[in-house]
């Protein structure tokens, strides 16, 4: 969600940050912009995609050494022309990228309106860079004293990077709620919202903190707290190389990040899953384990696909661990005065680790004493760095929006988890254990049968693509990867679908079905298969189309449906794994076949930073 590049250096800054919002496009926007110090700020914006901004700076003047870009994605006023950023200052000497909101915005802009301030922008940036200009005038300061001054005052989550016409070896960026990583060259810098624009550059990386004001010049870069006192910029390592983050002869990102997932479910588990000896390593949850195992109550908090992991592990920890679980939706967690006791312990599950939401519900479950345990993709984030334990997915970048190798890397990580307490706990027998490893480890195998037969769904999609809603039914395991199949064909083919519990059917959705719906199972081989088999029954009874991913070699079911979808055999728990990839395909082939954009679906973005 939002897009910042910045640079400062030796190099010129234009395709520096072109180069660099192209490789954020995955997260979702609306506009794009760009300034450019030397001899005075020129700025250059436009509606739309990079290209467009890229088409209107034709002849014009780029040349510059220092820079800052955006892409947006509106939250304060329409995606246009005006409201797309970079904003200029009243007196024309700042310019300014941001990402977030200012909350308490309208106070503000009433109290900078009596002053005489005239607003070019709906925007709730434009009012934060003139609160900072008109401190700076009003206190003769310099930017960065007005910088600290008003963001003292500011309630919201923002990155905000700042270039000044009287200043023009400086930039200067500050940071709470949202990302922000700068990269760190040989007598230069980049900024960005992740470190994808900046791997070609330099490995050498500092992630900027909540509160933080990092004042960036060629060869210095120096942080500070909002008290003005220095801190150590922290420099990592980037552990990432650039063919993660390009197509790779696919046509689409989500494509890619579908087939590449029996290899990122076997970096999921390799270094941690150990067949011959029966053992998990995961020393995040090891050296916390007294505290994990003795848990009264887990509380998993997440949104979206994820949400949808966090639900099947519920199934799945209760089943395995004996612990109560409930699953969370993070934005409501937040904001519902929720019982926390100590003792609980949060499982949050966010791709980016950077989900607004997810990311403040755990900082209060925090305060009121529960031990939070991070599942998230992206190393370095923000949630992976305030929990107290956590494991990584392994996934690599995804850049599609939708989500799908993630998805599946939350559940192997989860699955591990779930196994790794209930052995502690001594609610599983060796058996049980035992054989749930060896599923474990033949998943990415599986999954690459899947993928290599796979064909046939395009016939599929080709088949029911221009169908106005659908409706996706599961039971138990499966429950979920309905709920997630339904998300992924809203999300990419914008087709209206539903998922529910396939016996709470009744209770409502029934009456949608008729000879135009195609109702899609999730009907694999477990405890539930004739109970689904009846709700199947029941669809064929009232002329529903029946599409089915079922276990293969299951006659029953083929007899019955429409068209299948099979995928190998396997231990119930584990089967959402495995079950959930016909449906991404399918959703896949539909938006292709409708001539969407899937890798970027209209309103979406990829990390949500903003509530
Ligand atoms: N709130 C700002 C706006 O609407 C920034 C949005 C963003 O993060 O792109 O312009």
């Amino acid at each position: 969600m939002c897009g910042i590049v910045a640079y400062i250096g030796y190099r010129q800054a234009y395709p520096v940050i072109i180069k660099g919002l192209k490789r954020l496009e995955y997260r979702g926007y609306d506009s794009a912009g760009v300034a450019l110090l030397n001899h005075g700020i020129k700025l250059y914006k436009k509606k739309g995609k990079v290209a467009a901004l890229e088409e209107i700076t034709i002849g014009k003047d780029l040349d510059g050494s220092i820079g800052i870009g955006h892409t947006r994605w509106a939250t304060h006023g329409e995606p246009s022309d005006r409201n797309a950023h970079p904003h200029l200052s009243a007196n024309g000497k700042l310019a300014m990228i941001h990402n977030g909101i200012i909350e308490n915005y309208a106070a503000l802009r009433h109290e900078l309106i009596k002053k005489g301030y005239v607003f070019h922008s709906d925007t709730d940036t434009e009012v934060l860079l003139n609160f900072i200009e008109d401190i700076q005038k009003n206190n003769e300061s310099t930017l960065e004293e007005a910088l600290r001054i008003a963001l003292k005052r500011i309630v919201g989550a923002y990155v905000i990077v700042l270039i000044d016409k009287d200043d023009p070896d400086t930039l200067i960026a500050a940071r709470k709620g949202s990302p922000l990583v700068i990269g760190i060259g040989k007598g230069e810098h980049f900024l960005a919202s992740d470190a994808s624009p900046i791997i070609e550059y330099t490995k050498e990386v500092v992630y900027v903190n909540d509160y933080q004001i990092a004042i960036i010049k060629a060869d210095e870069l120096i942080l500070k707290n909002l008290g003005n006192e220095r801190q150590t910029p922290f420099i990592q390592k980037l552990d990432l190389e650039l063919a993660a983050i390009e197509k790779g002869g696919y046509d689409h990102f989500m494509l890619k990040e579908i087939y590449e997932q029996p290899h990122t479910i076997y970096d999921c588990l390799r270094g941690r899953l150990d067949v011959s000896e029966g053992t998990i390593t995961m020393s995040g949850i090891q050296n916390n384990i007294d505290l994990i195992k003795n848990a009264n109550r887990i509380l998993i908090i997440a949104c979206g696909t994820s949400w949808h992991a966090g639900l099947i592990a519920e199934y799945v920890i209760e089943e395995l661990c004996r612990i109560p679980v409930e699953v969370e939706y993070a934005s409501e967690f937040r904001y519902r005065n929720p019982v926390v006791h100590k003792g609980d312990m949060i499982i949050a599950i966010s791709q980016s680790g950077e989900t607004a939401d997810t990311l403040v519900a755990i900082e209060r479950a925090k305060e009121q004493g529960a031990v939070i345990l991070g599942i998230v993709n992206v190393v370095g984030s923000s949630i992976a760095r305030i929990s107290h334990a956590g494991a990584y997915t392994h996934a690599g970048p995804e850049i599609g929006v939708a989500s799908t190798k993630a998805f599946t890397a939350q559940l192997t990580v989860l699955a591990m988890v779930a196994l790794k307490i209930a052995k502690e706990r001594e609610t599983i027998t060796n058996e049980r254990y035992l054989h749930l490893i060896n599923e474990l480890n033949e998943v990415p195998e599986k999954v690459k049968q899947i993928l290599d037969g796979a064909d046939y769904i395009k016939d599929i999609a080709a088949k029911y693509k221009d169908v106005p809603n659908a409706l996706y039914l599961g039971r138990g395991y499966n429950f979920p990867v309905a709920l997630e199949g339904a998300l992924k064909l809203k999300e990419i083919s914008y087709i209206h679908a539903e998922g529910y519990p396939a016996a709470e059917m009744k209770h409502g959705p029934i009456a949608l079905v008729d000879e135009n719906l195609p109702v899609i199972f999730v009907a694999t081989k477990d405890t539930y298969h004739e109970k689904i088999v009846s709700n199947i029954q029941e669809i064929k009874a009232r002329k529903g189309k029946v599409i089915a991913v079922i276990t293969e070699g299951d006659e029953t079911i083929k007899g019955m449906a429409d068209d299948i979808m099979p995928i190998p055999e396997a231990d119930e728990l584990i089967a959402p794994i495995l079950s959930v990839i016909p449906l991404q395909l399918l959703s896949y082939y539909i938006g292709i076949a409708k001539e969407y954009d899937v890798d970027k679906p209209r309103n979406l973005a990829k990390s949500v930073t903003v509530e």
